[in-house]
């Protein structure tokens, strides 16, 4: 898979997706890497790129025809090559790589978005800079246009770095192996359960004894059970598209006031609130 970027700024991008796991994965060539500097299209000795903006506002805005001309620079070669490769047969290459304006008007970014863009053999994403870019050019060019979320950033490299980091973690070989990645959270729409490592006991607090009994099927039934927990007490809303069935909403409950009344013995200002019927009634129906 290949990910290219159009930005000012290459080397934000290239100093953090070369360094740790997604650095080594480009050494050995999983996914490759190609940053564009807009700039280099500017047409005009001052390698101006932005202007004042028609109709007033503060800050400068970047033009059309620098973005356009870096654009077409590598989206007219992958359309040429696309159409070559067997002139004989119709096949439905795409006329340019699938190209992604990073910006806070777009949808928001998430897991299942990564894995939707995985499938690509070529993403093109495109940053803006200053107060972004003129529309006309963004009509022209773009195929979607995605957020890392509702909060604005000074530049699109940051979002086009986690867009890469996110997606190139679904490319075989990038990871150790997938279930390093399939039983994270979000990957089935719940949170992974808690995890722990060396030591067994730290300070008064011990690795829960389930998993040091060396019973898998059993660590496998808490870790679904813990990561159901998990989801409940941090991302409710996430619960909302999953149906739990009236056995696991008993065990999360019992969870819930072992874990209460734990709190309740370091803490007993907590207060326990008893709606439990009605958690059950309401999301199983
Ligand atoms: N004036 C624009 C914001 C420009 S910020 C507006 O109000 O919509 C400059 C650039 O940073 C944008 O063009 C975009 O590429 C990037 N950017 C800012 N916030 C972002 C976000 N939440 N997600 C993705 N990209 C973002």
């Amino acid at each position: 898979m290949k990910f290219t970027v159009l930005t000012l700024f290459p080397e934000q991008v290239r100093n953090f997706l070369e360094t740790s796991i997604t650095g080594r994965a480009l050494n050995k060539g999983v996914f490759s890497l190609e940053t564009v500097q807009i700039r280099d299209f500017s047409g005009n000795a001052y390698r101006k790129v932005d202007d004042t903006m028609f109709g007033g506002g503060t800050g400068m805005l970047m033009m059309c025809e620098p973005v356009y001309s870096a654009w077409k620079s590598v989206a007219e070669p992958a359309a040429t090559l696309a159409s070559n490769l067997d002139s004989t047969v119709i096949h439905d290459a795409p006329a340019h790589p699938h190209t992604i304006f990073l910006s806070p008007k777009g949808k928001v970014f998430d897991q299942g978005k990564a894995i939707e863009l995985s499938k690509y053999e070529h993403l093109v994403l495109l940053c803006g800079h200053y107060e972004g870019i003129d529309q006309r050019v963004l009509e022209t060019i773009v195929d979607e246009e995605i957020s890392i979320g509702d909060y604005v950033l000074t530049g699109g490299e940051m979002a086009a770095c986690v867009l890469i980091d996110a997606i190139s973690r679904m490319i075989p070989g990038v990871l150790p192996d997938s279930s390093a990645y399939e039983e994270e959270s979000h990957m089935g729409g719940v949170l992974e359960s808690p995890q722990y490592t060396k030591p067994e006991k730290w300070r008064d607090k011990s690795v829960p004894a389930i998993l040091l009994s060396g019973h898998h099927a059993k660590i496998k039934e808490w870790k679904r059970q813990a990561s159901l927990y998990e989801t409940w007490m941090k991302r409710p809303d996430l619960l909302d598209k999953l149906s739990i069935s009236r056995e696991d909403w008993e065990v999360l409950i019992n969870w819930r006031e072992e874990n209460t009344r734990n709190s309740l013995d370091s803490d007993d200002r907590l207060t326990v609130d008893h709606n439990d019927d009605q958690i059950i009634d309401q999301s199983i129906g």
